[in-house]
């Protein structure tokens, strides 16, 4: 990231905010973190504030523009090199950019057409994490979960597929017939339970293992869909 420079203005209260009137080096992002744009952002404006009159543990905001999806984000910095001063104060330590929207995960066509629930929820349970909503971003991969393994049931049984959508997902599950398939979708709904309930059973285990189980999962759904679809080629 490139050092810039900005003249910022200095909030110390609500009732008292300086010109720009404060020097500021800072570290320039180069990704837009909404549309993840390489840009040189528009500077519109930045303030420090001061808190309890401390310049040391203040921070500084500087209010960015990107041309490409015409959105506004604010870049967080804090205080670097406290004790070093040459004519400008150094917050040369990015702490925070808001909002940040994750690049959206990419899934196969094959999955994308057989469960658009899943991709859906997936992505957004995935956003809730990369925003450290880490209480609630579980149920999400859980619910997500749900939605893949009732659609391939679904697909493979479309004559059941009313009973499929109102059981419960461990009755799904037991259709399973890939002992692949069905152990990792079992393991990863234990896990998915624990980020719902009060209790956690599976102290072991945590979110990162169930978006592993959730990956092998596709992975061997998407060779049976390939398989199907090689299977159904007729011999000429
Ligand atoms: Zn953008």
């Amino acid at each position: 990231m490139p050092i810039k420079t900005i003249d910022a203005r200095s909030i110390y209260s609500i009732h008292s905010i300086n010109k720009k009137d404060t020097p500021c080096k800072y570290n320039e992002v180069t990704e837009c973190p909404i549309c993840h744009t390489t840009l040189v952002p528009q500077i519109l404006d930045a303030y420090i504030h001061v808190p309890d009159n401390s310049i040391f543990t203040s921070l500084l905001y500087v209010i960015c523009f990107c041309h490409k999806c015409h959105k506004i984000f604010i870049c967080t910095y804090s205080r670097n090199n406290l004790y070093e001063y040459d004519d400008y104060l150094d917050f040369s330590h990015l702490q925070d950019i808001s909002p940040q929207i994750p690049k959206p995960l990419s899934f196969s066509p094959e999955i994308c057409k057989l469960s658009p629930n899943f991709v859906e929820t997936y992505n957004q349970s995935n956003e809730a994490e990369c925003n450290s909503m880490t209480q609630i971003c579980g149920l999400g991969y859980r619910k997500a979960l749900e939605f893949l393994v009732k659609d391939y049931l679904c697909h493979k049984f479309p004559n059941q597929s009313e009973n499929i959508k109102n059981e419960f997902l461990s009755s799904s599950i037991k259709r399973i017939d890939d002992v692949r398939i069905k152990t990792l979708a079992e393991r990863a709904t234990w896990i998915g339970n624990d980020e719902t309930h009060y209790t956690k059973i599976h102290e072991n285990l945590n979110l990162d293992d169930m978006k592993r189980f959730i990956k092998a999962m596709l992975n061997y759904i998407e060779s049976e869909l390939a398989f199907e679809e090689a299977d159904a080629i007729p011999r000429k």
